[in-house]
């Protein structure tokens, strides 16, 4: 298994058209069959994978919050949701969908969650492997394989358990 995110990341971008083959080599194959090879790898490599010595998802994503969640971390922070709202809040255009806009995350500490029991949901599903159509959201897939060592692994392990050259 391959943890450093370093070399994580020189071997996604190595693997750019490799990975656009194996998407293609993925679309016969019927989607909840892929998915469940997904979960089956991923119950066996996030295990194995200790997240506070990474930590790399809460330095480099912004994830989606709730305007519940917003009143929730505006608390936990000693803040107005207003004064919250204005430092850590952002807004996609388009969307509208608000996140937390702060690389890394104030709520990191030496790569863990200091609020682990009140994450954003978002947080808490990350990296989004048990979401079912896995194939169908390919472009997240890859951005996620490019900075986390489950996604990395699992989709390694996902070629060779398809057989895939
Ligand atoms: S989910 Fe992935 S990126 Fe986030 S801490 Fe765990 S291994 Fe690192
Ligand atoms: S709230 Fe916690 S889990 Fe979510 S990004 Fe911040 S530190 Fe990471």
């Amino acid at each position: 298994m391959i943890l450093s995110l370093d070399i994580i990341k020189q071997k996604s971008d190595a693997n750019r058209e490799e990975n656009k083959r194996f998407k293609t080599f993925l679309m016969p194959i019927p989607t909840q069959l892929v998915d469940s090879y997904v979960q089956e790898l991923n119950d066996k490599i996030a295990p194995a994978i200790d997240c506070t010595r990474c930590g790399n998802c809460c330095k480099v994503l912004e994830p989606p919050v709730t305007q519940d969640e917003v009143k929730r971390l505006a608390d936990l922070k000693k803040l107005s949701t207003a004064e919250f709202q204005q430092q850590y809040v952002g807004q996609e255009t388009g969307t509208g969908i608000h996140f937390l806009k702060c690389q890394p995350c104030i709520f990191l500490q030496s790569e863990r969650c200091t609020i682990y029991n009140n994450r954003p949901a978002s947080c808490a599903d990350y990296p989004h492997l048990d979401q079912p159509n896995i194939k169908y959201r390919w472009k997240s897939l890859m951005n996620n394989y490019a900075m986390c060592p489950i996604v990395y692994n699992v989709v390694e392990a996902l070629k060779e358990k398809t057989a895939f050259q």
